[in-house]
C-alpha cells in the first residue's frame, strides 16, 4: 500500500505500532523526542523485565479494574499468550516466576530491545531521534479531509510539518518524564476537543507523617510479609519504608483504591496485620507472661518475634496506654491503622492512570473526531498493578492501532 503512518513514540506501544504497519506493507516513521528508543522500557528492565503473567486470562483481566471491558477486546487480540510467543520469535525465551510473573531469560529489556529495534529497521521503519511532536497546525482536522492532519515537530535542525497518511500517538504517561513521556501532550489533545483524564500517580508510594525518630532509624528497611487491608483489598506482601512515607509491591496494588480515597476524603488509612501467621489470641497470651526486667522492646522479641521496624511501627500508631495493655496491644498487632496524607507525585510513580477516554476512541482506538488519529499505550485512561499487566496492554493496545491504521487505511482507499 503506498501510504506513509506516523508513529509518535518509541515506547513499547509505538513500536508494535510500527510492526504491525510495517508488516502491512505501509511506509512507517517513527518519531521520539529522545536520542533513543524505549528508555522506560529499559528503565522497566533494571528490576527484571516482567513482561506479562502467566494467570489465567480471567484473572488477568480483572487486574484492567474499571477499564476491563475495554482492555479486553484488545488482549483477546494480542494477549499474554501472543506476547510470549512473539518474545519467543526475536530469539529469546521466557520464563515464570514463583509469583507467576514472566520474564525474558536474563531478565533484561536491553537484548529484547536490540533485537526489535533490529527487526524494525530491516523492514523499513525509518526512526527519526530528537523528534518532539508539538501538536497538530491546525487544530481540528476537519471530519471527511481524509484524516490528513499536519503534525508539528520541534527537531534540532527547527521547526518541521509533515502530514502522514494516518497518526499513531503512543506518547505514554506523564512519570518519569526524564526518560521521555512528559504528559505535554495533553493539553494539545484537549484544545483538539479530544476528552483527557487528568493523569494521576498509578503504582505509586504515599506520604506518611513519620515521627522524626522512625524516619532516621527505618528510612530504607523493608517491612516483610504483612497483610495490607484496604476496603476490598487484602494481600499478603512486603513494602519499604521511605523518607517521605512508604513504596514497594504491595502499596502499589492497593494503590489506586488509597490514591482515590485521599483525592474524595483527603486521606486514607489502611490496615497492617503484621503477624499474619498468630492469632490474637495467641499474640495476647504470650505478651501477657510476666515481663520482669525486660524491656517492652525485648519484651515484644522474646515473646512474639516483633522486633525492629514492626515494632517500630507499633510505637508510631498505637497510643502510650495500648502499650501497656496486652490485649489491646495484641488487637494492633493485627490490625494496625496507617494514616497516609498523600499520594507521592506523578513523576515517581511507575505508571500513570488518567489519559485519552475510551469514549473518545473507536474499537479501533482512532480518535473518534479525528479521523485517521490513533492512540495507543499508557497515554490511554487505563490502570493496571504492576505484574507485567502493563506492557501487555501497551503491546496489545499497539497491536490494536497498527491494525486499525490499516483497515482504515484500505477502507480509505476503497471510498475514494
Ligand atoms: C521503574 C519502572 C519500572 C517498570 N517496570 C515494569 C514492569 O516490570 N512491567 C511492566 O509491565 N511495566 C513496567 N513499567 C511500566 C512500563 O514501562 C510502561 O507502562 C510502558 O513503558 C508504557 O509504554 P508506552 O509505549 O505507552 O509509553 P513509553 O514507554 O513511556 O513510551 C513513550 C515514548 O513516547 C515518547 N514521547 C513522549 N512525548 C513525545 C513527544 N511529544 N514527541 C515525541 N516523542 C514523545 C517518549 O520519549 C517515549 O519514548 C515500569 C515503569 C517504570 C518507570
Amino acid at each position: 500500500m503506498d501510504k506513509t503512518v506516523a508513529v509518535i513514540g518509541g515506547g513499547p506501544a509505538g513500536l508494535m505500532a510500527a510492526e504491525v504497519l510495517s508488516a502491512g506493507g505501509v511506509t512507517v516513521d517513527l518519531y521520539d523526542s529522545m536520542p533513543s528508543l524505549g528508555r522506560k522500557f529499559l528503565m522497566a528492565g533494571k528490576g527484571g523485565l516482567n513482561i506479562t503473567h502467566s494467570e489465567p486470562l480471567a484473572q488477568f483481566l480483572s487486574r484492567y479494574g474499571k477499564r476491563r471491558e475495554q482492555i479486553e477486546p484488545l488482549l483477546r487480540t494480542f494477549g499474554p499468550d501472543e506476547l510470549r510467543q512473539w518474545v519467543h520469535g526475536l530469539g529469546i525465551e521466557t520464563f515464570v516466576g514463583t509469583s507467576g510473573r514472566v520474564f525474558p531469560v536474563g531478565m533484561k529489556a536491553s537484548p529484547l530491545l536490540r533485537a526489535w529495534l533490529k527487526r524494525l529497521s530491516d523492514a523499513r521503519v525509518t526512526f527519526h531521534l530528537r523528534h518532539k511532536w508539538k501538536g497538530f497546525l491546525t487544530s481540528i482536522p476537519a471530519a471527511g479531509d481524509g484524516g490528513l492532519s499536519v503534525l508539528k515537530f520541534a527537531t534540532p535542525e527547527g521547526e518541521k510539518s509533515i502530514q502522514p497518511d494516518a497518526t499513531i500517538l503512543a506518547l505514554g504517561g506523564g512519570s518519569w518524564s526524564r526518560l521521555g513521556s512528559d504528559g505535554a501532550w495533553v493539553p494539545w489533545l484537549e484544545q483538539a476537543g479530544v476528552r483527557v483524564e487528568a493523569l494521576k500517580p498509578s503504582n505509586c508510594g504515599f506520604d506518611v507523617d513519620w515521627s522524626p525518630h522512625f524516619r532516621e532509624r527505618f528510612n530504607g528497611q523493608p517491612v516483610k510479609s504483612v497483610v495490607l487491608s484496604f476496603g476490598s483489598f487484602r494481600e499478603q506482601g512486603e513494602f519499604i519504608i521511605t523518607q517521605e512515607g512508604l513504596e514497594g509491591s504491595l502499596i502499589y496494588a492497593v494503590s489506586a483504591l488509597l490514591r482515590d480515597e485521599i483525592d474524595a476524603k483527603g486521606k486514607a488509612t489502611m490496615t497492617l496485620d503484621l503477624a499474619p501467621d498468630r492469632s490474637q489470641e495467641w499474640l495476647s497470651e504470650k505478651l501477657s507472661k510476666p515481663r520482669g526486667a525486660r524491656t517492652m522492646a525485648s519484651h515484644l522479641e522474646k515473646t512474639v518475634g516483633i522486633k525492629d521496624v514492626k515494632a517500630g511501627l507499633l510505637r508510631e500508631f498505637v497510643a502510650k496506654e495500648d502499650f501497656t495493655n496486652m490485649e489491646r496491644l495484641a488487637f494492633f498487632m493485627k490490625a494496625l491503622p496507617v494514616p497516609l496524607i498523600a499520594a507521592r507525585p506523578l513523576e515517581e510513580a511507575i505508571s500513570s492512570a488518567g489519559g485519552v477516554t475510551f469514549e473518545a476512541l473507536d474499537e479501533h482506538l482512532m480518535i473518534r473526531s479525528m479521523p485517521g488519529v490513533f492512540c495507543a499505550g499508557e497515554m490511554l485512561d487505563w490502570e493496571a498493578p504492576t505484574g507485567g499487566y502493563l506492557i501487555t496492554a501497551c503491546m496489545s493496545s499497539g497491536y490494536t492501532a497498527g491494525t486499525g491504521v490499516l483497515n482504515w487505511l484500505r477502507l480509505n482507499r476503497e471510498g475514494r
